[in-house]
Order: structure tokens, then sequence, then C-alpha cells
């Protein structure tokens, strides 16, 4: 039976890129491809942008990527809050350990905007391109193999079963791929010691302006100004959450109260667990990137850890190294295995040196943080770092920029 008289199908098609994954990967390749003329469809499984607790943040290298292409004048418009600085209260101490205002940058700011905006903000930009193509609630589920060559995938749509053929599969679909799951890529996980529990409260006028990591014995609570709330991460060792569970939601409230005594009065609105998502940390990255055929970018290549709030940066920096690649291939014929190793060579190390810095953190002192059981002061890189303010350019460069930042390097109807 063809696909055409198969009441299960919902038809075939064929474009010369098919992305499985919306994410900030997914969409920011879809645009870059669409906007030089490449055909591309995105296939995102959800029906919306719109999930909770996702990483919110848009570095000031995301951000120069959208002056790159002519679009952060309207960005900025969204509602955002600008971070300028970071700090960090340990025991009883506060220091500053990031200053962004000297970043060679035109923002010199983290912008914060959920994550649903700016992916809605890039669809429409998106859309504008008459070679791109969305398709929401359609997930997919299988690879087409033939002679080696992955020649395109299944996804389960409300209508039925969506083939596409494309010259080239990418798979933007996250930490937890079906890609790249099918693909049967090796992958090496790096560990991770904790994981973090989101949740929302409100915010008062009178509440501190900053973007704050609090520290103590054994906890670690991070507090994202958003205007009228806070985003909060409490960060626990891993596999801890039973035990929070366990303990009760009154004794969890009270350690927050406990890292931030000024939300004594609103930590009520935590009024069940379900207020409190659970979102296991990985850190690991696949051997290799790609198959003929076939590319992971994001983290379907390379899941990152919470620290820095760099996934989403690292995401599409990753779809703009593979657009400058692959685009003048699309345009000019044929991708081929040198084209996706290329972008592998051009991303691998950029990733690698973050999620070692990662892991570096993770070990030596959110993993020690998490053992202590005594009051805490800062150690005395930090107490330097707070001290001379030259030195808090140095990790505003690593969250803000990363490792050799990516630059637009196609026009638009190339
Ligand atoms: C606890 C936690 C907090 C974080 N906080 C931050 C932060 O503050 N800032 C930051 O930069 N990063 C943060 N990150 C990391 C960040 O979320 C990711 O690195 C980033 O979202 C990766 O983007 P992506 O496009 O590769 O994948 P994703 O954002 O995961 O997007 C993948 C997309 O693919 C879709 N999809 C999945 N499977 C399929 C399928 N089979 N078919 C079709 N579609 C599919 C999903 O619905 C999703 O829309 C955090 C991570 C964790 C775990």
């Amino acid at each position: 039976m063809s696909v055409a008289d198969d009441p299960m199908s919902a038809g075939e098609v064929s474009v010369r890129c098919c992305i499985a994954g919306g994410g900030p990967a997914g969409m920011m390749l879809g645009l870059l491809l669409a906007r030089a003329g490449v055909a591309v469809l995105v296939l995102e499984k959800h029906a919306d942008f719109l999930r909770d607790f996702r990483g919110d943040t848009i570095h000031p290298s995301t951000l120069e990527i959208m002056y790159e292409l002519g679009l952060l004048g309207e960005f900025l418009k969204q509602p955002h809050q600008e971070v300028r600085t970071i700090g960090a209260q340990i025991g009883d101490v506060f220091l500053r350990i990031a200053d962004f205002s000297h970043l060679p940058t035109h923002c010199r700011f983290v912008a914060l905007m959920p994550q649903w905006d700016f992916l809605n903000f890039i669809a429409a930009q998106a859309k504008g391109c008459p070679a791109f193509q969305l398709r929401m609630e359609a997930e997919v589920t299988e690879l087409i193999e033939e002679g080696g060559r992955v020649t395109g995938i299944r996804a389960e749509t409300p209508e039925g079963i969506l083939t596409v053929r494309a010259d080239l599969v990418v798979g933007a679909d996250g930490r937890h791929s079906t890609v790249r799951a099918n693909a049967g890529f090796e992958t090496l996980d790096l560990g991770a010691p904790m994981d973090v529990l989101w949740m929302r409260l409100s915010r008062r006028p009178t509440d501190p302006e900053q973007t704050l990591g609090r520290i103590d014995a054994g906890r670690i609570f991070v507090m994202l100004n958003r205007g009228d709330y806070w985003q909060c991460a409490f960060v626990i060792p891993k596999g801890g959450f039973e035990q929070v569970h366990q303990a009760g939601l009154a004794s969890f409230r009270e350690e927050i109260v406990g890292l931030a005594p000024y939300l004594r009065d609103r930590v009520s609105e935590l009024g069940d667990w379900p207020d409190v998502k659970l979102l296991t940390v990985a850190v690991d990255r696949l051997r290799d990137w790609h198959r003929p055929g076939l590319l992971c970018i994001g983290d379907a290549a390379h899941a990152m850890s919470p620290i820095g709030g760099v996934g989403i940066n690292l995401a599409i920096q990753d779809a703009v190294a593979a657009a400058n690649i692959l685009t003048p291939r699309f345009l000019g014929g044929e991708i081929s295995d040198d084209d996706l190793r290329a972008v592998q060579r051009r991303r691998e190390f950029p990733t690698r040196a973050m999620q070692a810095v990662q892991v570096f953190m993770q070990n030596r002192v959110i993993g020690r943080v998490l053992e202590s059981t005594g009051k805490l002061s800062p150690p005395l890189p930090l107490k330097l770092l707070a001290r001379w303010s030259l030195l808090q350019r140095l990790p505003a460069r690593l969250i803000g920029l990363g490792f050799r930042p990516e630059h637009v390097r196609i026009s638009a109807g190339a």
C-alpha cells in the first residue's frame, strides 16, 4: 500500500533539511537555513512552546547573533529583565562575582526572557521566509535509512504518520533525544552530583534587585529576578528528591526561608509538591555527532549542566556554526560526511571546554557545598574575585560569550 492510500498516514513530504525538535537549537538553525533559501522543516512534538521551567537566559553572545541578524531592536521590545552583574551570598558574606558591563558586545547583559517568548519570536521571524515550515504536534519516532545513510524520518502527528524525506536530518530534540537513541550514537556520560528543584515565588518591590546565588551549609539556592516573581532553583544532591519529599513541604519551605528570610511571607505559595518541579541534571556528549545524512546539535549532541545557564547559548552557537558550514553546501549541491564532520570539529572544542568548567565546578564547589554541614565562608579565589573588579570580567566573559563565539556568516537569500 502506498503512503497516499494508507489511512494511518499523514502523507509524505520532501525537504532539503528536516530538523527534529523546535527548541533553541532547532528553531535557530531553521531560521538561518530558511533565511538563506534552504527548504527546511522543523518538527516539534508539543503543540506550543509554552512549557515552564526551561532555561530563560539569553546571553550576550546570543544577543549579538540577534544583532547580526538585524533583529536585536525588535527582540528587545519583548518583555525581559537585564542582568548586568551576578552575585553570590556565601554564609553571611555577599560577593559580586561577574560583571558583564565590559564585554565587547552590543548588549552587556544577560536578558531574562521566558523561553516560549524567545522561541515564538524566532518562529515569527522564520515564518516570514518562504523556505521555512514548522509543524507542531509532530513527534519524530523513527529514522529512515537506506544503504547506510539516513534519508528521512517518520513522525507521529494527529493526522497519522508523517514521512519526511530529506538530504539532511538534524537531531535537535534535546537531552532525551529520540534521534540520537535511534541512531545508536555512543554517549560519554560525565556525571552530575546534583539535581535541581525549580519553583516560582512572587517578588515584592522591596525585595533585592539582584539575581543571586545563596550558598550555605549543604544548600544552594539561586534566585532569578523575573520582575513580579522569582524563578528559584534549589540544588539537591543527585537522587535526593525522595528524601526532601519525605521530610515534608513544611520543612522544605523552612530550608528556603533559612537561605532567604524575606521569603517567609510567601513560601506558602508552594501549596503542594506539584508546585516544585524536579529537573534531573545530566552532563554528557556524543563521541560522534554525525552519520551519513544525520547530524545532532544542541543538547541532543551534548547535555549541559545548568551551571552558568549556558545550555541555550551553546545550542544556538551550534546552530549558527552548522548554518555557516552547511548553507553553501545545500545551495551548491550535496552535504557530505566531511561537511558534518566540520560542524562537529568546529563546535567540539567550545563544548568540551565548557563542560570541563562545569564538571570542575560541580565536583569542586557544588558537590562539596552539598556535603558540608558547618557554616560556610567564601574561599580565597572568590574573595579575590570580589575585591578586584577587573577579575569579575573573566567569569562574565565565560558565562556571557563562552569559548570561541560564533558569528552569522550567511546573508539572507545567500
Ligand atoms: C535544571 C536545568 C536548568 C537549566 N537552566 C538553564 C538556563 O537558565 N539557561 C540556559 O541557557 N540553559 C539552561 N539549561 C540547559 C538548557 O535548557 C538546554 O541546554 C537548552 O534548552 C538546549 O536547547 P536544545 O534546543 O538543544 O534542546 P531543548 O531545549 O531540549 O529543545 C528540544 C526540543 O525538541 C522537542 N522534542 C523532543 N523530542 C522530540 C521528538 N521526538 N520529536 C519532535 N520534537 C521533539 C522538545 O519538545 C523541545 O522543544 C538548564 C538545564 C537544566 C536541566
